[in-house]
C-alpha cells in the first residue's frame, strides 16, 4: 500500500552518505513508519528545515532515487554561503526531523516512454537524472538512453560508479562524462565543455526526448540550442534549481507600452458618517487602480479583479472574472505555479504571506511580458481550510530592467579590471 498525504509530514534523516567532495545524500524515512507515496522519477519534495538560529526555512530538493515505497533520497550540494545546504551538510544527521510535503513536479520520465532519451546534466543538476536512470534500469529494459554529465573534475563528480553500473546492465544505455578542469588520475571522456556541436554529432536530435538540468549558463546554452537545432518544444524538458526570475533574466521583456490611462478607479465612499472601519479601507484599496488586487478560489479561478489589475495586465474585470489565473502566467511558468498553488491550498501555508515577495514574469493581454512582485493572503474557512487566495501585485518592470542594466555594467567593469 502506498501512502499519500496532504500538508507537512515529519520525516527523519535515517542516513547521511557522501557522494562526492561537495554532494551528500540523505535517506529520509517517514517518522510515522507508514509507507510513502510513490513519486515519479524526476519529482522533488518541498521541505521545512529547522535551521539553527534561523527558524524553519523552506527549500526544494529533487528525489534522487526511484520510487521504493519506504524512503526518499535527496542529494544536496554544499553551497559555500548557503543557509540550508550548509546546515544539512554540517549539522543535520541521523535522527534529525524535518517536515516534508508530498512529491510534486512535472520534470519526469513518463511511465510509457518509448522515444530515446538524452540526459544532459551539469553539477548537482544530475539528481533528477539519477532517479530517471534507476527507473530505466527497473522498468525500461529496452529504452535507448544517452547519459551526458558535466562536472569540474572527478572529486566533485557524484554517482559515477552508480550510473556506470546501471549502464553496464542495460542493453542500450551510454554514458559520457565531460570534465572542465580534470585532475591527474581522473577518468573521463572529454576535457572541456559540452557543446551543441557535440550534441548534433552524437545524439539523435530527430527522435529523442532531451532532459536538461544544470546551472544557469548550462540551461541557457542547451535549451535554446536544442530548439534552434530543430528539436520540437515538447521534446525539450528542463528543470532549474534556482529562482525562475533568474532563468528568464535574459528574456526580452518588452518595455512597457506607452502608458495607457488607468481605468477609472471605483471610488469608494462611505454611506454614513461613522468612523472609518477596516472594511472601508479594504474596499477603498480594492477599488483603486494603484496595485493589483486579485483573488482566486481553491482551483485558481479568478473571483476578484480590481482596476489595478486591469491597469497592470490589460484585461477588464469582465474579461478576467471566471478565467483561470493562467491568463496572467507565461506558459513556461504554469507548471511550477500550479505546483506551488496546490501546495499552498493543501498546507494552508504560504512563505509569501509574511513579507517575502515572490518575483516572477507576468503575462499581459497583448501577449507581452511584465515583471511583477506579489504577496499572498490566504482566506480560510472556520476549520482553517483554504477557500481562496488574494494577492497584492505590483508591476516592477522598470526596476527589473534597471537592475539588469546595472548587473551588465558591473559584469563589464569586473571583466575590465581582471
Ligand atoms: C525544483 C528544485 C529542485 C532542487 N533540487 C536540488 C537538488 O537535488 N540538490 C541541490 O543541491 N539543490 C537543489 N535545489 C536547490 C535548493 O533548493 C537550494 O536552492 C540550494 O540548496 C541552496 O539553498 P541554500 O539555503 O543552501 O542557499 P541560500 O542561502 O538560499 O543561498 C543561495 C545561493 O546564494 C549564495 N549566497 C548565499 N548567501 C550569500 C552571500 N552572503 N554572499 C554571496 N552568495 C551568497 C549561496 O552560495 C547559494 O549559492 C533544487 C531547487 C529546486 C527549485
Amino acid at each position: 500500500m502506498t501512502e499519500t498525504w496532504t500538508g507537512w509530514r515529519p520525516f527523519t534523516i535515517a542516513e547521511k552518505r557522501p557522494e562526492s567532495s561537495i554532494i551528500t545524500s540523505f535517506i529520509l524515512r517517514p517518522a510515522d513508519g507508514l509507507p510513502i507515496q510513490r513519486h515519479r522519477p524526476g519529482q522533488h519534495l518541498t521541505f521545512l528545515f529547522p535551521v539553527t538560529g534561523k527558524g524553519e526555512i523552506q527549500r526544494n530538493y529533487t528525489i534522487s532515487c526511484d520510487a521504493n515505497g519506504e524512503y526518499y533520497r535527496i542529494s544536496v550540494k554544499r553551497e559555500p554561503q548557503g543557509t540550508v545546504s550548509r546546515w544539512l551538510h554540517d549539522e543535520a544527521g541521523p535522527g534529525t526531523t524535518i517536515k516534508v510535503m508530498p512529491p510534486s513536479g512535472s520534470f519526469v520520465l513518463p511511465d510509457d516512454q518509448k522515444r530515446p532519451v538524452v540526459f544532459l546534466s551539469g553539477g548537482v543538476g544530475q539528481t533528477p537524472m539519477v532517479a530517471m536512470a534507476e527507473a530505466i534500469a527497473d522498468r525500461h529494459p529496452d529504452l535507448k538512453a544517452e547519459y551526458v554529465h558535466c562536472a569540474i573534475n572527478g572529486a566533485v563528480h557524484a554517482f559515477r560508479q552508480h550510473i556506470a553500473e546501471i549502464a553496464r546492465h542495460q542493453k542500450d544505455f551510454r554514458t559520457t562524462v565531460f570534465y572542465s578542469k580534470p585532475e591527474p588520475g581522473d577518468v573521463f571522456n572529454h576535457e572541456g565543455h559540452l557543446t551543441m556541436e557535440w550534441l548534433r554529432e552524437n545524439t539523435p536530435l530527430e527522435e529523442a526526448d532531451y532532459f536538461v538540468c544544470g546551472p544557469l549558463p548550462f540551461l541557457r546554452a542547451f535549451v535554446p540550442g536544442l530548439l534552434k537545432a530543430g528539436v520540437p518544444h515538447d521534446r525539450v524538458h528542463y528543470e532549474f534549481f534556482g529562482p525562475v526570475e533568474d532563468l528568464f533574466e535574459d528574456e526580452n521583456i518588452p518595455a512597457p507600452a506607452s502608458v495607457a490611462p488607468p481605468p477609472a478607479a471605483k471610488e469608494y465612499r462611505r454611506s454614513d458618517s461613522a468612523e472609518i472601519a477596516d472594511a472601508d479601507i479594504g474596499l477603498a484599496l480594492i477599488g483603486s487602480a494603484s496595485d493589483a488586487v486579485v483573488a482566486s478560489d481553491r482551483d485558481g479561478t479568478i473571483i476578484l479583479w480590481n482596476p489595478g489589475a486591469e491597469r497592470i495586465f490589460g484585461f477588464t474585470e469582465k474579461e478576467a472574472l471566471g478565467q483561470s489565473l493562467d491568463i496572467i502566467i507565461p506558459e513556461q511558468f504554469r507548471g511550477r505555479h500550479w505546483e506551488g498553488y496546490n501546495q499552498t491550498v493543501a498546507s494552508g501555508q504560504s512563505r509569501y504571506g509574511a513579507g517575502d515577495l515572490l518575483a516572477v514574469p507576468g503575462l499581459k493581454k497583448d501577449g507581452s511580458r511584465n515583471s511583477i512582485e506579489f504577496t499572498i493572503v490566504l482566506l480560510k474557512d472556520k476549520d482553517g481550510k483554504v477557500e481562496a487566495m488574494a494577492s497584492v501585485i505590483r508591476d516592477v518592470t522598470k526596476n527589473f530592467q534597471a537592475m539588469k542594466a546595472l548587473k551588465a555594467e558591473l559584469a563589464q567593469a569586473k571583466e575590465k579590471s581582471v
